[in-house]
């Protein structure tokens, strides 16, 4: 089975391969430029499932079963900040330090630190048929950073399920717990769902 992930970075599209390969038998993920889709996707939804679906939208021009993501960090105290806007929550596009101080500072003084990283997959079927997933995952925004792995908000999301910094596990550990892993996990049953379903 062929899937296009809205994307031209390989190590998202081979990332995602080995995941789906978990749940399902067969499966070649392809970027944007594997099935010649150039050029930038203007991503201006006003919610993490709109610009999924912007996305996958795009890379349903290849006729192949497309989707697109879309993630951040949202934290209560915030009103959701940084949501949407979290890979330039600092003002420059995935400035991690420059994004990880401003939200520390932004903090300073509240006491619910509570925040919820968010990862929002859309399908769009050959067929036309449309649906979208959402996988979260609870946490508490860190005083100091902690871990020395992952990247972005990582050293300062404790994960109430793992117990420990997002920075501080194992790609592995990370994936069983954060919201890309649930999301993934969703759209591959989803997605095993409606291929049954059209084989009845
Ligand atoms: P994207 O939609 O996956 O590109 O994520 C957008 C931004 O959200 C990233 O640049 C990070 O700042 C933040 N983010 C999303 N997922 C994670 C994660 O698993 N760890 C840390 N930061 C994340």
């Amino acid at each position: 089975m062929k899937i296009v992930l809205a994307s031209r970075n390989r190590h998202k599209i081979g990332e995602l391969e080995a995941l789906l390969s978990k749940y399902l038998e067969d499966v070649s993920v392809l970027s944007l430029d594997d099935v010649g889709i150039y050029g930038d996707i203007e991503e201006n939804g006003t919610t993490f499932e709109e610009n999924a679906f912007i996305k996958a939208r795009a890379a349903a021009k290849s006729g192949y079963i497309s989707i697109g993501d879309d993630s951040g960090l949202s934290v209560r105290a915030l009103g959701g900040a940084p949501g949407i806007y979290s890979a330039r929550f600092a003002g420059e596009h995935g400035n991690d330090a420059a994004n990880n101080a401003k939200l520390l500072s932004e903090l300073e003084g509240k006491s619910d630190r509570y925040g919820e990283f968010v990862c929002a997959i859309a399908c769009v079927m050959p067929s036309g048929e449309e649906f979208c997933v959402r996988g979260t995952a609870a946490g508490e925004i860190l005083h100091t950073p902690d871990g020395n792995g992952g990247f972005g908000y990582d050293p300062l999301f404790y994960s109430l399920e793992a117990k420990k910094s997002f920075a501080a596990l194992t790609a592995e550990e990370k994936n069983a717990v954060s919201h890309r892993g649930k999301a993934i996990e969703l759209f591959a049953k989803k997605l095993k769902e409606l291929i049954s379903e059209s084989e009845k």
